[in-house]
């Protein structure tokens, strides 16, 4: 299988004729090798236009939502960045690509080890994955210039937009656990004001942690 050929079409089709225009992202995306991201079962579905079954019964998110998370947490050159529910590590890839930090948080064990593996062998040095609970962020590095999660929850926990940057964005699917999220953005406008937006429907694994789901 031509991997390069099928990511190149896969930015074409998937990505920018569906209106993600941020050049960062385009590039990255088209540079980040996803079949390295993927469980061997399922390489030959690599480029597909959707989510994939990964380890541990989680997913690896459909290409078009990581870029237009990316995308929409306004992630430039020089940010500092942290991503709730690594997974894979696909999309903290794609931050890595376009950030000067990544902080990569992922609660499964198994997970966090491989896509650990995956940034040392792809050469991925500003991107950390962490192993543990990031429903509460990780106040070591804060404030972020952007925050992504991953994993979907009932609200945004006030921990999270208390590690944002004053201007910067969290990107979180809100809404229930087995039902049609909602994608919204929350920018941080003055230190006490924080302005939410809804981008579009979505389907996300739950956020569980201390901070996450806790129902309606
Ligand atoms: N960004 C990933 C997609 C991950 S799916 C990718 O690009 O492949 C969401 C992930 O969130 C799952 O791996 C799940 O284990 C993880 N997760 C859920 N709750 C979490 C929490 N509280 N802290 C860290 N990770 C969590």
């Amino acid at each position: 299988m031509d991997f390069a050929a099928a990511r190149a079409a896969m930015v074409e089709r998937q990505i920018v004729a569906r209106g993600i225009a941020d050049p960062h992202v385009l590039a990255a995306m088209g540079e980040v090798a996803r079949e390295a991201f993927v469980p061997p079962a399922q390489l030959a579905r690599t480029y597909e236009d959707g989510p994939l079954p990964i380890e541990a019964g989680q997913t690896i998110s459909q290409p078009y939502i990581v870029a237009l998370m990316v995308e929409a947490a306004g992630v430039a050159p020089g940010a500092t960045v942290l991503e709730i529910g690594a997974g894979s590590g696909y999309a903290a890839a794609i931050l890595g690509r376009i950030a000067s930090r990544v902080v990569a948080i992922e609660r499964h064990a198994e997970l966090a080890e491989l896509a650990a593996a995956r940034m040392r062998r792809l050469g991925y040095g500003n991107v950390e994955i962490v192993h543990g609970d990031g429903s509460a962020g990780w106040p070591d590095e804060a404030p972020f210039d952007a925050i992504l999660a991953a994993a979907s929850g009932s609200h945004v926990p006030q921990v999270l937009l208390d590690q944002l940057r004053v201007g910067g964005q969290l990107v979180m699917p809100i809404g229930g656990t087995h039902e049609i999220q909602d994608l919204v953005r929350v920018t941080r406008v003055d230190t006490d004001a924080f302005e939410r937006e809804s981008l579009c429907p979505v389907r996300f694994v739950p956020l569980i942690g201390a901070a996450g789901w806790t129902g309606k």
